[in-house]
């Protein structure tokens, strides 16, 4: 048996903390060891928005202690790696970058795991182009107590593959993956910040530097409620043409620790006074700038006080894919509810999306509007009436980001839901690895 303590665990969001059992294993015996019975759940490094590596009744196991490179392959063509899927993007970052190698689609922190990225198929800097994680995942070694370690790919046991990749750690803890890299055309980019007045200004500005931009996103100020609601920049981002060795992120802050501030520092009159000088900032003194290519990729690891400045109570994050073909109709629709509940909104930001919405994945063409939201803040009912126009609109959240989330709305969201049900029980029918989320969920 492995030596399991009490811990206690809490979302990013700070919406789910409790008292649970932890695991955390440090060489391969541990598999021999691991019971038959009982219920279990990886874990990376505990960053998630939501309870997903912990649950009440679940020993979470953390992968952190397996982290190495296994093999690594520079070719030319088709460079690839393979790693223990506790590694952070931070280590891989450290080796792969001065090699003029990247990871082909990075979440925005450095602490992040390769297993979490693969078990939530996070998506990356230019979604639109790149994909989500799947696409560079080539191959994945899982364990499961009643099946032993298996190998899985397109081409050898592909249900597991299939149900791996965005299944929330619920097949099993993926030991290994062997990843596709990408060549850094540059260690510099080259970034620029263009105005919008509001969002369907914003939505033109985007079209029109969607297809030569290597990445793109916005800042969308909603503590305005007039004309000018979610008015900000979009920042357009290609890689430069320099060569010159731009610097490595040597260290960051690590997000994994209790946030320390009690009371949040955003309120009605801080978000105004904090959007205005962002905008400002940014598009007055920083419209345009020279920037590392870590700076880029891990765009929180220096703010990550962010979290923190909420205090106690947290935020939700809420993150909306809309249909391309429903855009228009959707903001005007989305404007009308923000100026009715008028909740305090610090973050907004946005950017397209590409693909095929398929099981439980966070994929689809159209637009995504996150927003981060004081809790209990502006008229009742902000979230539930938001709940109801995404149904009605097509529209899906992402469940990794946002703990309100339920069940119910997740059934109405992503027609294969019943689906992926079905095909996890027929997968493991004892249900040996469950989360907080996962339970709430049902899936
Ligand atoms: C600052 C910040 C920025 C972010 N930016 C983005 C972004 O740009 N795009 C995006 O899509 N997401 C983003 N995220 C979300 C983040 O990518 C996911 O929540 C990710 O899963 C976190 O990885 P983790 O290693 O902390 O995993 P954990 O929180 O530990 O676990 C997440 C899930 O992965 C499973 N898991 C972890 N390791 C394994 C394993 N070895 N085997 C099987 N399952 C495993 C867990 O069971 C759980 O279900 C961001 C998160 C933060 C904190």
């Amino acid at each position: 048996m492995m030596p399991i303590d009490t811990r206690c665990f809490f979302s990013l969001d700070r919406q789910s903390e409790f008292l649970s059992k932890y695991a955390e294993p440090d060489r391969y015996s541990f598999l021999e060891k691991f019971p038959k019975t009982g219920r279990f759940i990886p874990r990376g490094s505990g960053l998630s928005y939501v309870a997903a590596s912990f649950g009440k009744d679940s020993v979470s196991v953390g992968f952190g202690k397996f982290s190495r490179i296994l093999e690594f392959n520079a070719d030319a063509k088709a460079p690839m790696i393979t790693v223990e899927a506790g590694i952070t993007l931070h280590a891989l970052h450290i080796f792969l970058c001065p090699r003029g190698l990247r990871v082909p689609v990075e979440p925005g922190h450095p602490q992040i795991s390769i297993g979490g990225c693969i078990a939530f198929n996070v998506f990356g800097k230019n979604q639109f182009k790149e994909g989500l994680f799947e696409s560079c995942v080539e191959e994945l070694e899982v364990f499961h107590p009643q099946k032993g370690v298996l190998k899985c790919s397109r081409a050898e046991n592909k249900e597991l593959f299939d149900l791996t990749i965005g299944g929330m750690g619920l097949t099993g803890v993926i030991l290994k993956a062997k990843l596709r890299l990408a060549r850094i055309p540059s260690p510099w980019l080259r970034v620029r910040n263009i105005s919008f007045r509001n969002l369907q200004h914003m939505v033109e500005v985007l079209q029109q530097v969607n297809d030569s931009a290597d990445a793109l996103n916005t800042f969308n100020d909603f503590s305005v409620f007039g004309k000018n609601m979610g008015q900000g920049f979009v920042t357009v981002s290609n890689f430069s043409d320099e060569h010159t060795p731009a610097k490595l992120l040597e260290s960051f802050h690590s997000l994994d620790r209790r946030p320390t501030q009690r009371f949040s520092y955003f309120n009605a009159l801080s978000i105004p006074v904090f959007g205005f000088a962002y905008r400002t900032w940014h598009t007055k003194f920083k419209s345009e700038e020279k920037m590392p290519f870590y700076q880029f990729n891990y765009p929180v690891a220096g703010i990550s006080f962010y979290f923190d400045w909420y205090g106690k109570k947290g935020f939700i994050e809420r993150q909306i894919l809309v249909p391309e073909a429903s855009v228009e109709k959707y903001i005007e629709k989305f404007e009308r509810l923000l100026r009715s509940y008028r909740p305090q909104v610090v973050l907004g930001s946005c950017k397209f999306f590409s693909g095929k919405q398929r099981l439980l994945h966070f994929a689809g063409r159209g637009l995504v509007i996150s927003i981060d939201v004081v809790p209990h803040t502006g008229k009742a009912g902000f979230h539930e009436a938001l709940d109801a126009l995404n149904v009605d609109m097509g529209a899906i959240d992402n469940i990794a980001k946002d703990s309100r989330i339920s069940r119910e709305l997740i059934r109405r969201e992503y027609p294969d839901y019943e689906k992926v049900r079905e095909r996890m029980a027929a997968y493991d029918p004892n249900r040996q690895f469950a989360s907080a989320l996962s339970q709430k969920l049902s899936v």
